[in-house]
């Protein structure tokens, strides 16, 4: 779908809830695309990116960066400890801390490189066994604890289970941010972008709507 019509959309959406347009950022998720339907989109405009891997992203990204001017990163995809520096010098947000130890390693490389990505914890509001994401029970406490250790911490990022209403996880990611007076809310996906507007996403990240099927699932 042209990326003008994704704005479209969005414009809606944003008209039905009575939200500013400007409260939230298109991520368009550049996984798994080949390069050419991500120079077209480049070409179209677009600056902000979603990647779900660190070793992909630092694959095809340098060179597009020395290319179009101002594109923003953002690592949607789980963040191993040992990744940390590579992920900072390449991501301008990471949308996947989950866990404590991923906290104390962030902080060590905040502090070296003196410049903080924008960060959002990343909620297993499904409770999935198989998934990342700190559990809805222990969210309140990690968020004070990163705070503690001066993580700025933008908001919260889920992906709903598959099987499941998506405007039910959406509303209790809402719920969470607003209790921890946090704004940012990374959620929606190209199927459910719209009720994710609805219920206050910042962020939506949206894939396979703007550049088509990936060659293999991710
Ligand atoms: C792949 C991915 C998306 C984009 O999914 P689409 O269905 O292609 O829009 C969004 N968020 C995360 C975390 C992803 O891994």
């Amino acid at each position: 779908m042209p990326l003008a019509d994704i704005d479209t959309r969005i414009l809606t959406a944003c008209k039905t809830a009575g939200r500013q347009p400007d409260d939230v950022t298109l991520i368009a998720v550049s996984k798994m695309q080949p390069d050419t339907r991500v120079v077209s989109i480049l070409e179209e405009g677009q600056r902000i990116f979603g990647e779900n891997r660190v070793q992909e992203a630092q694959g095809k990204w340098p060179a597009f960066k020395d290319r179009f001017s101002d594109v923003k990163l953002h690592l949607i995809g789980p963040l191993q400890s040992n990744k940390v520096k590579p992920a900072l010098e390449l991501f301008d947000a990471i949308h996947t801390l989950d866990r404590e130890k991923l906290a104390f390693k962030l902080v060590q490389e905040v502090q070296a490189r003196g410049i903080c990505p924008e960060l959002f914890i990343q909620v297993n509001t499904g409770e999935e066994p198989q998934k990342a994401g700190i559990s809805p029970q222990e969210v309140d406490g990690f968020i004070k604890q990163c705070q503690q250790l001066d993580l700025e911490i933008s908001g919260l990022m889920a992906i709903p289970p598959v099987n499941e209403e998506p405007s039910l996880h959406f509303a209790l990611l809402a719920k969470m941010a607003r209790r921890n007076g946090l704004k940012g809310l990374s959620m929606g996906m190209s199927s459910d972008f719209e009720s994710a507007i609805a219920l206050g996403a910042t962020h939506i990240r949206v894939g396979a709507a703007i550049f088509g099927e990936r060659n293999t699932p991710a």
